[in-house]
């Protein structure tokens, strides 16, 4: 077996396997990167996709976003989780007086999220670490968050009133 340079010119990681078993690889990226390449591909295969995923270290780490270095959510894929960080938002009507005694303010929440495998890559919305795509993480329709900032005990809501 025998990678030429022709070939991985052409490409950022050429994996060659033998009849006999024997692995051969050369890659134009870290080992670190080779070795999420290969974790997507694997995925990718495990859940039967019938297209190949692209490598995981993409353009936002290029672009300066660092990638999140949690390899796992703090909950297996399914269950519910929260941000740890609380999103603010104004708030005001019967609720907010009969909880806190005033007509409005600001309503801060955790937002409410399910682990599961990124479908593609996403900046999380608490620390802007890039999710890698098939990453376990919390996501809701709207919002994506790293395992660094979700938690599986709901944050207290806070409440700050209108100034
Ligand atoms: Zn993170
Ligand atoms: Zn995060």
């Amino acid at each position: 077996m025998d990678i030429t340079q022709h070939g991985l010119d052409r490409a950022d990681l050429v994996v060659l396997v033998g009849h006999d078993g024997l692995v051969e690889w050369s890659a134009n990226r870290s080992r670190v990167e080779v070795a999420d390449m290969l974790h997507d591909i694997a995925d990718s295969i495990e859940d039967g996709d019938p297209v190949m995923t692209t490598a995981t270290a993409s353009g936002l780490v290029a672009a300066g976003y660092q990638p999140c270095p949690a390899q796992d959510a703090p909950a297996p894929q399914g269950t519910p989780v929260w941000s740890a960080r609380l999103e603010w938002s104004l708030a005001s009507g019967t609720m907010i007086r009969a909880r806190y005694g005033v007509g409005g303010g600001e309503l801060g929440q955790p937002a409410t999220l399910t682990v599961r495998k990124a479908a593609s890559e996403y900046i999380c919305g608490g620390c802007r670490h890039v999710i890698a795509r098939g990453a376990p993480h919390g996501s809701n329709a709207g919002a994506h968050y790293c395992g660094c900032c979700i938690t599986t005990v709901r944050p207290a809501d806070q409440f700050k009133k209108a100034a």
